[in-house]
Parts: C-alpha cells; structure tokens; sequence
C-alpha cells in the first residue's frame, strides 16, 4: 500500500453584494453574507479539492478550473470536487481521509457542520472531518473580514 498526503489552502473574503450566499461545503448557510469570488466561492470546497490534487500530483484546482475562464464563472464547487475526485481516481488513487480546518469568526459552523461533513463525504467518496476555529482577533481573519480553510487529503494506491 503507498500513501501519498496534499494539503490544500483557500481564503474569500466576504463580499459586498447581498446576491450572494454563503456555501461552505456545498451547504447553503441561509441568510448569512456570502463570500466574493468568481465561482460560489465555496472555500472549504477549494481547499478539500487542492488537498486532493496536491496528494495525487495533479497540479491546483486554478490550473484545472482557471477563474479567468466564464465557463467558471458562478459555478458549483461541489461539482468541481467530484470532478477532481474523478480525477484523482483515474489517475489510479483512493481517497483514504480527508481533515479540514475552517478559521472565520461568524458565522457559528457548529449548527451546520453535520450537514457540511455530509455533504463533503459524500461528495469525495471517503471520510471528511471538519473543524472550525477563531483567528482570536488577529489580522484579517480576526477582524471578520473572510473565511479560511486549509485541509489535508490522503490518498491511497
Ligand atoms: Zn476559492
């Protein structure tokens, strides 16, 4: 058995226009600020699938999916998961697990975070953690003025 491990990073900051939602973890948090960016900027999404592509030598989720691309333009991070899922496993590997740390100061993840575990679980095809921590004030995170979401994904062959 060969393991190989990839640790994926994002950052959105929040946007300004009330059209967005908020998705984490392709789990619509109603009512809540959405953050910016050019596809649903769903950042738990970005990292988990950067983790996967970095494990498997597959490049970046930006590489595959350019955000200068219209094609891209607003669309679903969670299909973008299960197409670098797909690809990971053409390229011969099985997601063993993958642990997720989410870093905002608001909103509260923990009435979502079932629903988000699902909804990454499902999507990836293996077990996903996620956990939620403050920046305790420091920088940008700290102030509130995004989300963050690093994760690590081991593969298996
Ligand atoms: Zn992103």
């Amino acid at each position: 058995m060969t393991g190989r491990v990839g640790m994926g990073f994002d950052v959105h900051s929040f946007s300004d226009d009330d059209g967005r939602r908020l998705v984490l973890g392709g789990v619509v948090l109603e009512g809540e600020r959405g953050l910016a960016g050019h596809s649903d900027a769903d950042v738990i999404a970005h990292a988990v699938a950067d983790a996967l592509l970095g494990a498997a030598g597959l490049g970046d989720l930006g590489e595959h999916f350019p955000d200068t691309d219209p094609q891209w333009a607003g669309a679903d991070s969670m299909g973008l998961l299960r197409e670098v899922v797909a690809m990971t496993g053409a390229a011969g590997w099985a997601v063993a697990n993958v642990d997720a740390s989410v870093v905002l100061e608001a909103p509260k993840l923990a009435p979502h975070r079932e629903a988000i575990v699902a909804s990454l679980t499902s999507a990836v095809g293996a077990p996903v953690s996620v956990k939620a921590k403050r920046a305790e004030g420091l920088g940008a995170l700290g102030r509130g003025e995004g989300i963050a979401c690093w994760a690590v994904a081991l593969l298996e062959q």
